[in-house]
């Protein structure tokens, strides 16, 4: 019989919401998974199942500083960085660092162990758009110093310094362009649009909309975008793909169609939209289904459905704890 050995893939960022997504994908993959994060906006809970496991391990540790992992690895996915504007806001230098110098030490580690690397990338490389939907031959509009620029800037860098890798040392690289993404495990208060909506539902306060709401968003659920990741690092495209659900919608219709399928009031509070936020927001994905034959299976009603699922088996007190 063959006895093959299982590849070993280094998961930055394991603990957050698409980290822990993907370290469950690969070990039902039969990969050895080591996971690192420092917990900035992680949480253990969400990878508690994969402590028990042979297949697993983890490391607390900050990516921006020098990044040792012994022995062989094939594959490195680095996803380690605030991405929601409350965290990155908040922690403006950590999220320039870890783009950059955490990018820099894991192009470091993949040319030392010949592993290839996927690095996150994001829709906000686009800023707030002159063109819909956004292709990847787009250059974006990106305001630099405003508030957003610490999170847009350092992804543009972290796309920059990976093809920069690549043609200098031949470095195997990809590049994946993460539209916005939900699903179980994104913290209640992380301040993204769709688990605060869940949670204000949930605690029956109005929910509040940024503008008026006519700003658009697409959103696609976990599995999908997990999916799409798992490709994009089996092909051999080295340039940004993006992976995202087209099916766009205003941020107050999402609101709406929460409340409907949570049978709750339409009780809705319009706040100040936050500086240079974008007012549009679709993937263009013909490339991530020409390359990889990759497109979104999950509705954003399935998604929905399962996602105000996961949150209602929620003890009520975590609910209620605005900190948490
Ligand atoms: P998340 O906040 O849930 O997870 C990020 C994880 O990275 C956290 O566990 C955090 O503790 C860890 N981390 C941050 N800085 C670190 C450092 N210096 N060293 C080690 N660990 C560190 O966010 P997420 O939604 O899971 O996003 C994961 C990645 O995907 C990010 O790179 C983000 O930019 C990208 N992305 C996500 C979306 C989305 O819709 N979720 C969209 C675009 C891009």
């Amino acid at each position: 019989m063959e006895n093959k050995t299982p590849k070993r893939i280094l998961i930055t960022g394991a603990a957050g919401f698409l980290g822990s997504h993907l370290c469950d994908r690969f070990i039902q993959e039969g990969y050895q998974v080591i996971g690192m994060d420092n917990l900035i906006t992680g949480d253990l809970r969400n990878i508690s199942q994969l402590f028990k496991l042979p297949q697993f391990e983890f490391y607390h540790h900050d990516v921006s500083k020098f990044v040792h992992v012994p022995g062989a690895l094939d594959y490195i996915l680095h996803f380690a960085s605030p991405a929601s504007p409350v965290d990155y806001l908040r922690m403006p230098i950590q999220t320039l660092k870890v783009g950059s110098l955490g990018t820099h030490n894991l192009l470091g580690l993949a040319s030392a162990k010949k592993a290839r690397i996927l690095v996150a990338s994001t829709s906000e490389v686009y800023g707030d758009p002159t063109e819909s939907p956004q292709a990847e031959s787009y250059w974006g509009n990106v305001n630099p110093v405003g508030p957003r620029g610490v999170y847009d800037e350092a992804k543009r860098f972290q796309e920059a310094i990976t093809m920069a890798y690549h043609h200098a040392h031949g470095l195997e690289t990809r590049i994946v362009r993460i539209f916005n993404t939900f699903g179980p495990r994104m913290r209640l208060n992380d301040g993204r649009a769709i688990p605060t909506f869940i949670a204000q539902a949930l605690r029956n306060e109005p929910i509040s909309i940024f503008g008026d709401g006519s700003q658009t968003r697409s959103f696609c659920y976990v599995t999908d975008q997990v999916e799409g990741i798992f490709r994009a690092l089996h092909s051999d495209y080295p340039y940004p793909i993006n992976i995202g659900n087209p099916d766009e919608i205003t941020v107050k219709a999402c609101a709406q169609e929460i409340l409907q399928l949570m049978d709750r009031p339409a009780l809705l509070q319009f706040v100040d939209l936050p500086v240079d936020d974008p007012k549009q927001r679709r993937p263009d994905i013909s490339l991530a289904k020409e390359i990889l034959q990759w497109e979104p299976q999950v509705s954003r009603e399935e998604g929905l459905k399962m996602t105000i699922a996961h949150y209602q088996s929620i003890p009520v007190e975590e609910i209620n704890n605005k900190d948490f």
